[in-house]
C-alpha cells in the first residue's frame, strides 16, 4: 500500500483542540506513515507547534513531525527548537523558508530554505530526516521555473533527504516536474502533495496566495455545487481520488495529505483512491 501522511495545523483555541481530537481517531485509521505539523512563520506558533507535537506523540502514539521554518526567526531561536525536538523523540522535520507575515520588517538570520537544511545538517548531523518543499506549478515569487528548479536542488544538496510538493489537481504538472528534477540531477522521492477540497471559497484563497492553479473546469464545476457540503464531498472524492490513483500509477513514491485538521474529505478521497 501507498505510503501516505497527514498534515495538521496547531490548535489555539479550545474549539480548534476539540475539532483535531474529533478527527485523528478517524485519520489514524487510516495508518498514516507520519503526521506533521505547520508551523506560522515569524514565530506566530513558536508554543502551539511543539505543543500539539508532543501531545500527538504522547498521546496519539503517532509519528509527529514538526515544520520548522526560517523567516523572521535567530539561528538561536532554531537551535533552540532543533534541541528541543530532538529530546522530544522527533526524528522527522519538513523544513521551511516560510512567508513572511504582513507588517514584519526583518527577514531573519537563514534566508533561504537551503540554508536552513545546511544549518540542520551542521547543528544536528543526520539525527533528522528533513523534508522540503517544492513546487511543481513553479513558486509564487519565482518567475523562473529553470531558476526555481535550481533554488530546489540547493536544498537537496544542502542535505534534504526528500521534498513534498504544493498542491496541484494537473497531474501531467507533477510528472513534468519530476522528469525535470531528475534531469537536473535531483534523485530524493518527490511525493505529491494533496489538498482535499471541503470549502471552494476557502481553496481560492489559498491557491491565490501559493501559485496553485485550479483548473476552470474545476472551479466552474464546485462554484455550481455553492455550500453543497455533501455535494461537494462526493464530487472531490471522485476528482481527486482519481488524481491521486493517476499519480500512484505513475510511480509517486507516497502521498501527503493537507487535511485541514478534518477527517471527512481527505478520507473519502482516501477511500476512493483505494
Ligand atoms: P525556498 O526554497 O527558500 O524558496 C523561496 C523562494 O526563493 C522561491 O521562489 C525560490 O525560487 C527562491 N530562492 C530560493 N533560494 C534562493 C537563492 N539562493 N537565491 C535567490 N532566490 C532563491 N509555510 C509556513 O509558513 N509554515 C509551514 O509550516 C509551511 N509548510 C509547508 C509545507 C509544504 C509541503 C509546502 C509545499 C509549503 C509549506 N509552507 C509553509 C509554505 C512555504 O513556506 C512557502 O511556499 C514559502 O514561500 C517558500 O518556502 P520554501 O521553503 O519553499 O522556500
Amino acid at each position: 500500500m501507498i505510503p501516505i501522511s497527514f498534515e495538521f495545523f496547531p490548535p489555539k483555541t479550545d474549539e480548534q483542540r476539540d475539532s483535531l481530537e474529533k478527527a485523528l481517531p478517524k485519520l489514524k485509521a487510516a495508518a498514516p506513515d507520519y503526521v506533521s505539523v505547520t508551523f506560522g512563520a515569524g514565530g506566530s506558533t513558536l508554543n502551539y507547534t511543539p505543543e500539539t507535537i508532543r501531545h500527538l506523540r504522547d498521546n496519539h502514539s503517532l509519528e509527529a513531525a514538526p515544520h520548522i521554518s526560517c523567516v523572521g526567526g535567530s539561528r538561536d531561536e532554531i537551535r533552540t527548537l532543533l534541541a528541543h525536538y530532538r529530546d522530544m523523540g522527533c526524528r522527522r522535520l519538513v523544513a521551511l523558508r516560510g512567508d513572511m507575515p504582513s507588517g514584519m520588517a526583518t527577514l531573519g538570520e537563514i534566508r533561504y530554505a537551503s540554508d536552513l537544511v545546511a544549518f540542520i545538517r551542521r547543528e544536528t548531523g543526520d539525527h533528522f530526516h528533513v523534508e522540503v518543499a517544492c513546487y511543481p506549478e513553479v513558486h509564487p515569487q519565482s518567475d523562473d521555473s529553470h531558476a526555481d528548479l535550481r533554488h530546489f536542488k540547493m536544498k537537496v544538496d544542502a542535505g534534504a533527504d526528500g521534498a513534498i510538493t504544493q498542491y496541484f489537481y494537473n497531474a501531467d504538472a507533477y510528472f513534468h516536474f519530476v522528469d525535470a528534477a531528475r534531469k537536473a540531477g535531483i534523485a530524493v522521492p518527490i511525493v505529491p502533495g494533496i489538498m482535499p477540497i471541503a470549502n471552494f471559497t476557502q481553496l481560492r484563497r489559498f491557491s491565490e496566495l501559493c501559485g496553485a492553479e485550479i483548473p476552470r473546469w474545476l472551479a466552474k464545476r464546485l462554484s455550481a455545487l455553492g455550500d453543497d457540503a455533501d455535494s461537494i464531498r462526493a464530487f472531490v472524492a471522485d476528482v481527486v481520488g482519481d488524481l491521486c490513483r493517476r499519480l500512484v500509477e505513475g510511480g509517486a513514491p507516497g502521498l501527503h495529505f493537507y487535511t485541514l485538521n478534518r477527517a471527512k474529505a481527505t478520507l473519502a478521497v482516501i477511500e476512493r483512491m483505494r
